[in-house]
């Protein structure tokens, strides 16, 4: 199982049961207009400990179990009770994550033991603290030794704890047109360019590679390539190079503008980064491209607009990709335009395709709702102050997050030979979380994230 699936099993296994504290909501027209009635009623909004590791703040299913900060706390043994500061960390869940070599594969990070056998009654028969571990014989005899940054990271707050988890962004900049006088670039051939170009990717959504040879579309493919080891495939293919000429038959559906929008918002899982490089523009002008933050355009509407925030972050929407013979793909279930980290309530993608939006899921009267709400985002989107307008040229890469950017391109003219890809967000984020905090950081996460 791939590492980051085993890490969100492990985390809805591991959480703790604390009631959620927003209800369920049915999609009946009562609950709609509650919802509208009484913005942010039953939710729980709350302030992170560390700040600027907050995307958007909206809402949380859960309470945390703990009170602040862990980074400093105490970890202490008393009466069969192991405590981080006044976190009390259950027995069955010390044992379940004992990292001895009987229970815990150093090499695969995987659990050995089976977690059923671990008596319900277990308790510390003894321990011993050397200041950075901690000892402890169990009841049944078994003896465990435990790391106390895991244990701190175990108590932390969610938002703390997801921050590895997610990879998340530690200095996020959100930026409107302005970030035309100095976007971020990486040179392909820069020491350690992948890890900046990641990094970039987290902090602004997108980058440019520069330095890319352009005589073929060869080295861009390796490029693309080396971030995951491998690129996204779909009913497309994965690696494309596309020529766009007047003189072909397809010319109208392939050089009028574009609007700014989210890819394959159709696939239960839309592409994670996508990339563009322009490898050559003859005979023609125009063409440009153009990039609006989602992120950003979404921090702006729920502070203008809370209750159409909310809508958008709750009103699933379906979608589509049909205009091929024989393919008629849905997503498994319908998705909101925000999608949020229930855990921590971060703001994680944002989808955004009129093209290919499908059903709304409210009763059809209820509709206008939606419609409404989608409009003042689309108002935001459109605003000259937020979209970021740039002619691609040969050598330059355009690589970014097709969860937070949207991207668009205006009308040209003459024949464009354009290559690109797809990397699913999983595979980036592997490769980001291994570039930032190292193989062994990440995998020590693991267990307490
Ligand atoms: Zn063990």
């Amino acid at each position: 199982m791939a590492a980051s699936s085993r890490s969100l099993a492990f985390w809805q296994r591991v959480a703790p049961r604390v009631p959620f504290c927003a209800r369920e909501r049915t999609r009946t027209c009562a609950s709609v207009s509650r919802l509208q009635s009484s913005p942010l009623s039953g939710i729980h909004s709350r302030s992170t400990p560390i700040a600027n590791a907050v995307l958007v703040k909206t809402q949380c299913r859960y309470k945390s179990s703990s009170v602040g900060s862990t980074s400093s706390a105490p970890v202490e043994t008393e009466d069969n009770v192991l405590r981080v500061g006044r976190v009390k960390i259950p027995n069955i869940w010390l044992r379940d994550n004992c990292q001895c070599s009987t229970c815990f594969h150093a090499d695969t990070k995987q659990r050995l033991h089976d977690t059923f056998q671990i008596p319900h009654n277990l308790r510390i028969r003894s321990s011993e603290s050397d200041g950075k571990t901690t000892a402890i014989e169990w009841s049944d005899g078994h003896r465990s030794r435990y790391d106390h940054s895991v244990l701190r990271q175990a108590a932390a707050p969610f938002k703390e704890r997801a921050i590895i988890r997610q990879g998340l962004a530690e200095e996020p900049v959100y930026w409107g047109s302005e970030i035309a006088s100095s976007p971020p670039k990486v040179p392909h051939d820069a020491p350690n360019a992948m890890r900046k170009i990641l990094e970039n990717i987290r902090n602004y959504g997108f980058t440019y590679i520069t330095n890319v040879p352009f005589h073929s579309p060869t080295p861009t493919e390796e490029i693309l390539t080396s971030i995951a080891g491998f690129l996204r495939l779909t009913h497309y293919g994965g690696f494309y190079v596309f020529t766009s000429d007047l003189a072909s038959a397809d010319t109208a559906y392939t050089n009028i503008a574009l609007e700014a929008h989210t890819d394959t918002t159709y696939f239960s899982e839309p592409a994670g980064l996508q990339a563009f490089h322009l490898l050559s523009h003859t005979d023609g002008e125009g063409g440009a491209s153009l990039l609006v933050d989602g992120f950003k355009c979404a921090l702006d509407l729920k502070s203008q607009d809370p209750e159409a925030y909310r809508i958008l972050s709750e009103v699933n929407v379906h979608a589509h990709a049909s205009g091929n013979k024989g393919i008629s793909i849905q997503p498994f279930r319908g998705f909101p335009v925000f999608s949020h980290d229930p855990a921590t309530g971060q703001l994680l993608q944002v989808r955004w395709n009129s093209s290919d939006r499908a059903g709304i899921e409210l009763p059809i009267a209820e509709t206008p709702k939606w419609y409404a709400a989608a409009r003042k985002y689309n108002a935001l989107l459109k605003k000259k102050r937020n979209e970021y307008w740039e002619q691609l040229t040969p050598g330059n890469i355009l690589l970014f997050d097709n969860w937070r950017v949207l991207h668009g391109r205006s009308a040209f003219t003459g024949k464009r030979t354009i290559c690109g890809a797809y990397v699913s967000r999983d595979d980036w984020v592997s490769r980001w979380k291994i570039e930032r905090w190292g193989d062994e950081a990440a995998g020590r996460a693991i267990a307490a994230s």
